[in-house]
């Protein structure tokens, strides 16, 4: 292991307060937000649990030092999955963000804000003014 690799090896914590590894060196069954997520988990609630630091140039981190925070795979949970409810709010809500306050039709696209109608509408209203 090589000097840096040693000074963030503390699987018990008692340098750094919570558990901590040098890169890739953190057990299996903890794991950062976004692996979590890939697999199909959330943290379901529960706190950081240890963290892995590692040495990089990059990122002008204090100390050319990098986090990233784990989390136990045992303790999280299964993501929610949107219930029929929330799924029919959200078709609303994006119906409503595509439908021309104009001509009442939903355009098939979101419309843009700075036009606040849709682009036949927009185009129609720039010409009469002209
Ligand atoms: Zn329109």
């Amino acid at each position: 292991m090589s000097r840096f690799r040693a000074a963030f090896f503390d699987p018990t914590g008692s340098r750094y307060g919570i558990p901590t590894w040098p890169w890739r060196m953190a057990p299996p069954h903890l794991m950062t937000m976004r692996q979590l997520a890939a697999a199909g988990r959330r943290p379901g609630g529960q706190q950081v649990q240890a963290q892995v630091l590692w040495r990089s140039g990059r990122y002008r981190a204090p100390g050319g030092v990098r986090v990233a925070y784990l989390y136990d795979v045992r303790l999280s949970l299964p993501k929610r999955t949107p219930t029929a409810a929330q799924l029919e709010a959200l078709a609303k809500a994006n119906a409503a963000r595509r439908t021309c306050p104009d001509c009442k039709t939903d355009a098939g696209y979101v419309l843009p804000r700075h036009l606040g109608t849709c682009l036949d509408c927009a185009d129609h209203t720039e010409r009469s003014a002209a």
